[in-house]
């Protein structure tokens, strides 16, 4: 098997692998960065969103997917970065060896001082939600129908029902319609929806979809293709559908935009400390895994909307992974980091004591909130608050803290609330 060494190994070349191995690079320049991608182009997820709507925070211009990625891609070409493309990787071992498969190398290991984590998310499909009914043809996840539409020149059907307001569904109601088909309805089995608001205004409202808050899929039928699809009422408290509130859908295609799962296979085989409300890696404010040296950034720690906070974070973390490749990491005592009182997760869920300058802790709230204060405390102290109008659970939140003041455990909890 052929044996390579480099100080920093980033598994995964979508926008988090690529800001994590040029913010490395960049804070070490001396260092071997290594980015190891299984598909034969970089760019991750992005190279299929071909809407625009990316960049606003980061580069502070309105970016479609594969322009925002390219911007990165074009500044690795130079950079001294290895790029390792058609290239799986198999496990990551607790000493930092990542062993991969590719046609051109074979099994090949790579020995390496610090790994970014970078793998992103996959999507939830018909299996994990138990979904009555035939098994015909037409039932996609969005994700895989904007793969066809955007990247094959395929249409996946004429007459769509979409289960799940999440961003992926909202984007593909609009990417179909625009592309000729008719979508009959967006369901959403909770009260809100898990995708952004402006992607309901820009992609349901103004094309005249309509969307059922507390609604969920019951019965798929069809034989060969999808005939029709059954839709009902379900109890906003038990989420168990209504009986005598089904209506049937003449529809040829079902798809399904009901969450996002963090790939975290190799991560959780690696040893390494899983949240199970984020699925992804509990990591300390650097990213830093509960494996000393192994960092996780990007969809793969917790599903992002903006792929504008992914950036940041990867930067964040290929920095961390070059200190600690060049034997700079950090000794001191950690915090945990606890979201309560509707708070549903942070992220960092640690952090460091004695630091100097901000953090930014992230988090997501379980309800739709108007409005809301979200407050940071250590033990009885106040150290952060922040009042918002609206906060919703498909809305990443974010609140800075002044790293000085952490001298014990944190909690982050909504106070003054108002739920809608
Ligand atoms: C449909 C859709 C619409 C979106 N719309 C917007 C929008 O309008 N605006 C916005 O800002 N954000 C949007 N986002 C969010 C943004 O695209 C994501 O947050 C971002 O792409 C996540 O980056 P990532 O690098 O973590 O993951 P990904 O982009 O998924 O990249 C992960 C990479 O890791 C590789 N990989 C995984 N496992 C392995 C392995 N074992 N070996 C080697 N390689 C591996 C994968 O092939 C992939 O290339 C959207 C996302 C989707 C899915």
């Amino acid at each position: 098997m052929l044996v390579k060494k480099y100080d920093v190994a980033v598994i995964g070349g979508g926008p988090a692998g690529l800001a994590a191995a040029l913010s490395a690079k960049e804070r070490e320049p001396g260092l071997t960065v290594a980015v190891i991608e299984r598909d034969k182009a970089l760019g991750g997820i992005l190279q299929q969103c071909i809407h625009n709507g990316f960049g606003l925070h980061y580069f502070g211009e309105e970016l479609t997917g594969p322009e925002y990625a390219n911007r990165f891609i074009e500044r690795i070409k130079g950079s001294g970065v290895d790029v390792y493309l058609d290239t799986m990787v198999l496990e990551l071992t607790p000493e930092r060896r990542v062993v991969c498969v590719s046609a051109a190398n074979g099994l090949m290991a790579i020995d390496a001082g610090a790994v970014v984590l970078a793998m992103g998310c996959r999507e939830r499909t018909r299996g994990a939600l138990n979904i009555p009914g035939t098994r015909p043809a037409g039932v996609y996840t969005a994700g895989c129908a904007q793969r066809l539409v955007n990247m094959e020149g395929l249409m996946p059907g004429k007459k769509v029902l979409i289960l799940g307001s999440g961003d992926i569904g909202l984007i593909m109601a609009r990417r179909l319609t625009w592309e000729g088909a008719k979508v009959v309805l967006v369901a959403e089995i909770m009260p809100y929806s898990s995708g952004l608001n402006r992607n309901i205004v820009q992609c349901l409202v103004d094309n005249g979809i309509p969307l059922k808050f507390n609604h969920t899929v019951t019965n798929i039928i069809g034989k060969e293709r999808v005939e029709a699809v059954t839709v009902a009422e379900v109890d906003p408290r038990t989420r168990l559908p209504i009986t005598g509130t089904e209506q049937t859908y003449e529809c040829d295609t079902l798809l399904l935009s009901v969450g996002l799962l963090p790939e975290n296979e190799l991560t959780s085989a690696a040893g390494i400390d899983i949240d199970p409300v984020t699925n992804g890696a509990v990591v300390d404010e650097t990213r830093q895994t509960s494996l000393a040296g192994v960092f996780a950034c990007g969809n793969v720690l917790h599903v992002h909307d903006l792929v504008d906070n992914v950036s940041d974070e990867a930067t964040l973390a290929g920095r961390a992974a070059a200190e600690y490749a060049s034997g700079q990491a950090s000794r001191q005592q950690t915090y945990a980091v606890k979201g309560v009182n509707g708070v549903r997760y942070t992220v960092p869920q640690r952090v460091h004591a004695g630091l100097d300058g901000k953090t930014d802790i992230y988090f997501r709230v379980g309800n739709a909130y108007r409005p809301a204060t979200a407050v940071v405390r250590c033990g009885d102290t106040v150290i952060a608050k922040r009042r918002k109008q609206i906060m919703t659970p498909g809305e990443m939140e974010k609140i800075t803290i002044d790293a000085a003041l952490v001298t014990g455990d944190l909690t982050v909890g909504l106070e003054e609330v108002n739920p809608s």
